[in-house]
């Protein structure tokens, strides 16, 4: 997956889009967050596809104007649209967004493919942002966000935020 995106991004671009962040998880790129499918410049208009994390999630408004913004600061046209398919999974963060996210307090699924049942039916996927245990527990499907979940850990009681974003 990794290999077939970067052939589709033009690395002239890459720095202007690693600028923008998730609105909602500022520590996160775009690019950390693996939502851009397509970045490439055609007839000076710089045209971006981004695949949305969460349907109906907000934040995926505010990235298009941020996007739109960045490219405008360096003198660029840029045109964004949206790719609905394939639907975009965590799998998608890369591992450095995985780091960000940890230090930024918020867990990322434990298990590649982490599905959404397994997160309601309290399977033991999420580790604590605080001491690492898995022994946690889902408090709220709505945590400080829409796209966060809520999670307590059992065993250093500290509650803690799950990016939700699955697919
Ligand atoms: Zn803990």
């Amino acid at each position: 997956m990794t290999i077939e995106l970067e052939n589709h991004i033009d690395p002239m671009l890459f720095p202007i889009l690693e600028k923008v962040h998730d609105p909602e998880i500022p520590v996160l790129s775009i690019m950390d967050m693996g939502v851009v499918r397509f970045a490439q410049m055609i007839n000076s208009v710089a045209q971006i596809k981004i695949t949305p994390t969460y349907s109906g999630c907000p934040a995926m408004d505010v990235i298009g104007e941020d996007i739109v913004e960045a490219f405008a600061k360096e003198n660029i046209e840029a045109k964004v649209s949206l790719v609905l398919s394939p639907a975009w999974t965590t799998d998608w963060i890369t591992p450095r967004g995985r780091e960000s996210l940890e230090e930024y307090g918020i867990a990322a699924p434990l298990e590649e493919n982490a599905d959404k049942e397994a997160l309601l039916n309290n399977k033991r996927i999420v580790k604590c942002t605080n001491c690492g245990s898995v022994n946690t527990k889902l408090v709220s499907q709505f945590g400080s966000t829409a796209c966060k979940a809520l999670f307590k850990c059992e065993d250093c009681l500290e509650p803690f935020d799950y990016f939700k974003c699955l697919k």
